[in-house]
């Protein structure tokens, strides 16, 4: 059964836009019976304010095709039923000057549906006023720990050119994903942003895999480093503990899925093959262990952990030109 609801924004004008929501029934039968319930919602809109916030509805409505042609005898009608409704109603609002009907506060499921048709009918200046409170009041609010939230971010800021944020969400994604970035729902994130940050991540752990690789391979060449005993056990350890962390398998390579580069250099730092004492003297002769090149004193590596600790910056927007929606730089 479908009902139908009419919003006029103002009588005068002569586009009547078509909004589409379905929703599932609560009926158990006709939910057995694959039927469905729904609302239409008919929003009567001004193509001129239209065509004046936002460029795609502009060449929308100016083309040859049936909306164009149908806006040129004085009445057109076009069904969006892709779009989130009562957003669309919130931006056109928004878009015919009607402010006081526009929310104040939206929760982070609206301002991304907000994020996705900004980007999509290309109303960045028309919102810009509203975004900025709408992001105001969420930024406290800002996530933590790796998890969706952060690619809901990573869109909203791009979107809106929100470079603080964008900047701390790549540089969390950075550092807590244990693989590329998955943008699971296609959301409007630039390819540029999302392909930087897994080249980000995946550079960090190649650095630390090659660091560790090289103190490792010092045993297999025929340097003594200390002594046959000192090396010995310095070997052992360390390979124990990089085979622990699974840092021996052959087929390590990138994009290194299941490594992130927090977990793995908070492992590096709490091994024992980082704090060794030298086992020469107490071996070989009984005296008091010393330092020396197995001792692990290992400043080189201890250096680049905490180098690479703050390796990457996060990404933000350089800055922003009229017509330059998407130009990223690393800081
Ligand atoms: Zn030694």
């Amino acid at each position: 059964m479908v009902s139908s609801k009419y919003t006029v924004l103002e009588d005068d004008w002569d586009t009547i836009l078509v909004l589409n929501i379905w929703e599932s029934s609560d009926d158990a039968s006709e939910q057995r019976n694959g039927a469905s319930t729904g609302r239409q919602i008919r929003v009567k809109v001004s193509p001129k304010h239209l065509m004046i916030a936002s460029p795609v509805f502009k060449a929308m409505l100016n083309s040859k095709f049936k909306e164009g042609k149908g806006l040129a005898d004085g009445f057109a009608e076009v069904s969006l039923p892709d779009d989130n409704p009562e957003m669309l109603v919130i931006l056109l609002n928004i878009i015919h000057g009607f402010s006081r009907r526009v929310p104040r506060i939206l929760d982070l499921d609206d301002l991304l549906e907000a994020a996705i048709l900004v980007d999509k009918y290309d109303l960045h200046e028309a919102v810009e006023v509203f975004s900025e409170m709408w992001i105001r009041h969420l930024e406290g609010s800002l996530p933590t720990t790796y998890c969706d939230d952060v690619i809901c971010w990573m869109c909203i800021s791009s979107v809106f050119r929100h470079s603080p944020i964008l900047k701390a969400m790549t540089k969390l994604a950075w550092k807590l994903a244990i693989g590329p970035i998955c943008n699971e729902g296609d959301l409007p994130i630039p390819a540029e942003v999302i392909t930087k940050l897994d080249e980000a991540r995946e550079e960090t752990l190649r650095e630390i895999f090659e660091a560790l690789e090289n103190d490792f391979s010092q045993y297999y060449i025929h340097n003594i480093q200390c002594s046959t005993y000192c090396d010995a056990i310095a070997l052992g350890v360390m390979g124990h503990e990089l085979n622990a962390m699974n840092l021996l398998d052959d087929d390590l390579k990138r994009p290194y899925v299941g490594f992130s580069v927090k977990g793995v250099l908070d492992q590096i730092s709490s091994s024992r093959f980082l704090k060794l004492e030298c086992y020469r003297y107490s071996f070989d002769i009984g005296e008091e262990r010393k330092r020396c090149a197995n001792s692990l004193d290992r400043t080189a590596m201890t250096k680049l952990i905490d180098v690479l600790r703050d390796d990457f910056g996060g990404l933000s927007f350089d800055l922003p030109e009229p017509d330059d929606h998407h130009v990223i730089v690393i800081q």
